[in-house]
């Protein structure tokens, strides 16, 4: 297992459509350990491939119920087969939006269809922060960001404001 650099935005690759997994070899589940263990250094609950770098389908989530207890759901080529009416608000964060919260209004309650760590098909009824969280990794897989949910204006500020911090990042001290 290796921990992995999380992409921040603005970058182009966080926008990109990741693609279908074929078959889930050793190779993705290399990356799904990859994934979760880069997602727990970084105290996240949530993780797409994307967000190393890698445009492939798959998702890792994990909320933990107590602590020190961890239960990793994986999800290969996640599709959403039921959506309710019903709508819950949550401050959302993402590791690729370090220090930027964003109110995000999803359906409070999902179906989703995937296959698990060893391929197999699943099915998971997903609720209350199973449910904004899957739908917020989802949106990771069609190149889209929570900050996509704000105004223009508001949206147009912050990445601004987060490039400037990007190349502060990036500059070298000797
Ligand atoms: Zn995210």
């Amino acid at each position: 297992m290796a921990i992995k650099k999380i992409l921040q935005e603005p970058n182009p690759i966080l926008r990109q459509i990741s693609k279908t997994v074929d078959k889930v070899t050793l190779d993705e589940q290399e990356l799904m350990n990859n994934m979760y263990e880069t997602m727990i250094a970084e105290k996240g609950i949530g993780l797409a491939a994307i967000q190393i770098g890698v445009p492939k389908r798959i998702i890792v989530i994990d909320i933990p119920k107590e602590e020190n207890k961890r239960d990793p759901i994986y999800f290969v080529n996640p599709v959403i087969k039921n959506q309710s009416k019903d709508m819950s608000r949550y401050e959302e964060g993402c590791l690729s939006l370090k220090s930027v919260f964003v109110e995000v209004e999803r359906p409070s309650f999902c179906e989703v269809e995937y296959l698990d760590y060893f391929g197999k098909k699943q099915n998971l009824k997903c609720d209350d922060l199973l449910a904004t969280c899957i739908q917020h990794e989802m949106d990771h897989l069609n190149g889209v960001l929570m900050i996509d949910y704000l105004s223009k204006l508001k949206k147009s500020m912050l990445i601004k404001k987060l490039s400037k911090l990007k190349s502060k990042e990036d500059r070298v001290v000797l």
